[in-house]
């Protein structure tokens, strides 16, 4: 996985658009890695309320083929470039400090036709249940990351000011522990050490 921090503080347009450019350097020599995204920005009074959990979805885009060496050549044409897999994360709070996230994985959905041999059906399956386990393992790593934030915006003797400056850090450790995770799993490509987020 590349990481790419992109830290704006103004709106989430401009964040879309640091992320773009900054995908456009991303190799496309390592199609096997998995990427984490983060973007954070700072929204106005009008963010959302506090406690609010993290929104999580998953985004599947539909690939077909009948040998794993097909499959991977549509999920390389149309999965999200230059990766199969993408970790997107996202966290927000209002000059208020009011705290907020969502979580958006992207994976393939394979749609295999009726005469794939069982051979390659295996291939295939594992290939994509190790592609998410890897970026589940994104997911959890976040996911205790914001549990972090949630008590930081939460402690009620701290000002607001110390509490953005403070989640600043947080957020930095969030990045530092998906591109360890990322050194350390290969970018999920070692089947043995695809997604083990603490290892
Ligand atoms: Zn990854």
């Amino acid at each position: 996985m590349v990481i790419q921090d992109v830290h704006n503080q103004k709106n989430s347009s401009d964040c879309f658009g640091a992320a773009i450019a900054a995908m456009r350097i991303l190799k496309r020599t390592t199609l096997y890695c998995l990427l984490a995204w983060w973007v954070f920005c700072l929204y106005g009074p009008q963010a959302t309320q506090a406690d609010e959990p993290p929104r999580e979805e998953t985004v599947y885009y539909p690939v077909h083929g009948d040998t794993l060496a097909a499959v991977l050549r549509e999920m390389t044409e149309k999965g999200p470039k230059p990766y199969w897999g993408f970790t997107h994360w996202n966290v927000r709070w209002s000059g208020a400090c009011a705290l907020s996230a969502s979580v958006t994985l992207t994976l393939p959905e394979w749609q295999p036709s009726a005469w794939v041999s069982a051979h390659e059906t295996t291939r295939i399956e594992n290939k994509i249940a190790q592609l998410t386990a890897h970026e589940q393992g994104h997911v959890r790593l976040f996911q205790r990351g914001y549990s972090a934030l949630q008590d930081l915006f939460h402690a009620s003797h701290l000002s607001c000011p110390d509490k953005k400056k403070r989640g600043e850090e947080i957020l930095a450790k969030m990045r530092l522990r998906d591109k360890t995770y990322d050194d350390q799993t290969n970018h999920g490509k070692n089947p043995a050490n695809c997604c083990h987020e603490d290892p």
